[in-house]
């Protein structure tokens, strides 16, 4: 008789490493896909490629606080276990991981992990760094995906796991939008309704900036100033973070584009 196919949900560090020995043992393949939940088609894309190319799929689910500042949203962020949970295991996961804050930084955890090369003015990611590099010890996963939607996260990971040796293949995914351009983002549900409508122009501009470099635009200071001027043209209501031009690998500012 066929086993009917079964979802663990782990969270404790120490259970998720034994499964994971256990099939490593077995010789299977193990795909990591790290989240922070509240899932949209975007996470889905992930887990359903991971399921695609591996024997099993670990989803991890983990609102890590040591990637919020003081001042950042970790207790507003939006949590639906139950929702999550029922799509990891609909989507044909083996674990899904949910450890609590405690059971993944002892009190007294002192050791960071971080690429200060590339952290640049974006933001610092020491803490994805640090929380993806433990993922990474306690399933020793074949591969772990990511989507392209974190650039920045995604090229510092590729970093850390080429200077560290570490035996992962990342893999970086496309993004998934909404139809009107907008990049699907738990963070979303934050937006107003006359927010939600403007937030395609940041796209837009992109596009825009990706355009004048196609056709024949190499200064970024230009292309900065053209992007400033659209979006304070078309989404009035936002208020500018940085708008930067950098090498897609390091991510170190460029003048010039070649
Ligand atoms: P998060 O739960 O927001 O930390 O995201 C977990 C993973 O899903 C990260 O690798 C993200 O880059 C990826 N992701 C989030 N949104 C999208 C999207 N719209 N398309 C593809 N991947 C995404």
């Amino acid at each position: 008789m066929e086993m009917e196919k079964t979802m663990q949900i782990i969270h404790s560090p120490e259970a998720l490493h034994s499964v994971c020995a256990e099939w490593r043992r077995q010789g299977l393949k193990t795909a990591l896909v790290p989240t922070m939940g509240y899932y949209h088609a975007g996470h889905a894309s992930l887990i359903s490629y991971a399921r695609s190319v591996a024997d099993k799929v670990i989803v991890s689910l983990f609102v890590n606080p040591t990637q919020f500042g003081p001042n950042e949203d970790l207790e507003a962020y939006p949590r639906d276990f139950e929702k999550d949970s029922a799509l990891v295991r609909e989507l044909g996961g083996d674990v899904l991981y949910a450890p609590e804050p405690e059971n993944m930084y002892a009190p007294d955890h002192a050791t960071w992990v971080e690429v200060p090369a590339l952290a640049n003015t974006l933001c610092g990611l020491r803490g994805v760094c640090t929380v993806v590099l433990k993922l990474f010890m306690l399933a020793q996963p074949s591969l772990a995906v990511f989507g392209e939607k974190d650039w920045q996260q995604l090229a510092i990971i590729k970093k850390m796991v080429s200077d560290l040796n570490v035996p992962v293949e990342v893999v970086g995914r496309p993004i998934v939008r909404e139809a009107d351009g907008l990049a699907l983002s738990s963070r979303n549900v934050y937006l107003t309704p006359e927010e939600r409508a403007q937030a395609p122009q940041i796209r837009k501009s992109l596009e825009m900036a990706a355009g004048l470099a196609a056709g024949g635009e190499r200064d970024a200071a230009r292309i900065i100033e053209a992007v400033r001027g659209y979006l304070a043209e078309h989404l009035p209501t936002g208020e500018e973070d940085y708008i930067s031009i950098v090498d897609p690998a390091v991510l170190t500012k460029v003048d010039r584009i070649e």
